[in-house]
């Protein structure tokens, strides 16, 4: 019989992990060696499940999303290295003024090869107060790693981007966060869609795990924890989240949406009706 449970677990190949500094900024609120133990079970986990499909196993990776403001480089460089020797490809998603105060840092984590890709994001509020965003962009470069810019095409243009001479050449995606077309439109064009190619693990950073980033503001929707035993043969997955994974949200033409996301107009519609439903 046709394993819907395990057909969607599948596509969880690859993981956003937030991480968030704790009160002493000496590790963050999930420890490091949490975090590097639940990754290396989650090595294993997807070995033993792609084992018939050994082609799965290519092109995982991992997100780590730091927060603005302080955090550990020590255990970031740690938890970053310990991943990426497990042969995850490791990308760190930075606000653009943490990485303009964190140049040096990321300059040396590229060269160590445990970082794999950055993933800036942009917000026009702070683009003025960082000055020279063209040197940014130029250190960014040197870094001579796989670069996606995430804001709106306003960020974009605000902050120089497209007329970037370090940029222009380079390998650098720019990435829509919120198609503006949504906005305009403001109503379901059409019937949703199953949600299962948009899921992807996310663990926010008290460690709960969830199947996709909208959900993480409800956790009666979490899989459970970094922290639990045994999490990959005990996670909870069913009932609404296959409904939404296979058939998709039930719903209505009209009705709340959350505001000030980076989500997709669709998610943005659901997680509103999640929120407002309990
Ligand atoms: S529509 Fe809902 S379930 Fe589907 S990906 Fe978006 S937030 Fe997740």
């Amino acid at each position: 019989m046709f394993d819907m449970r395990a057909q969607l677990a599948s596509k969880f190949l690859s993981l956003n992990f937030f991480l968030l500094a704790n009160e002493k900024n000496d590790d963050f609120t999930v420890p490091v060696s949490q975090i590097k133990k639940w990754m290396s079970d989650f090595y294993g986990w997807a070995q033993e499940m792609f084992k018939d499909r050994p082609y799965y196993a290519y092109g995982r990776n991992v997100t780590f999303a730091v927060e603005d403001g302080v955090f550990n480089k020590e255990k970031l460089k740690a938890v970053m290295e310990a991943v990426s020797e497990m042969g995850f490809s490791v990308f760190l998603k930075i606000s653009l003024r943490s990485l303009s105060e964190n140049l040096d840092f990321m300059m040396e984590l590229s060269k160590q090869k445990c970082l794999g890709s950055l993933m800036v994001t942009i917000a026009n509020k702070e683009v003025d107060a960082l000055g020279d965003v063209e040197a940014i962009f130029a250190r960014i470069k040197k870094m001579k790693v796989a670069v996606t810019l995430l804001g709106s095409m306003k960020d974009f243009f605000i902050a120089g981007a497209f007329s970037s001479p370090s940029l222009n050449g380079s390998d650098v995606c720019f990435f829509l966060q919120e198609p503006e077309a949504c906005d305009k439109l403001n109503t379901l064009s059409k019937e949703m869609t199953p949600c299962q190619e948009k899921m992807v693990l996310c663990v926010n950073s008290e460690g709960l795990i969830f199947p996709c980033a909208g959900l993480m503001s409800s956790p009666r929707h979490s899989l459970g924890s970094v922290f639990d035993k045994d999490f990959f043969s005990t996670f909870r997955m069913e009932g609404d989240i296959l409904e939404w994974a296979f058939v998709g949200p039930d719903l209505l033409p009209e009705g709340p949406v959350l505001s000030e996301s980076g989500m997709p107009w669709p998610c943005r519609r659901h997680v509103a009706e999640v929120l407002t439903n309990g």
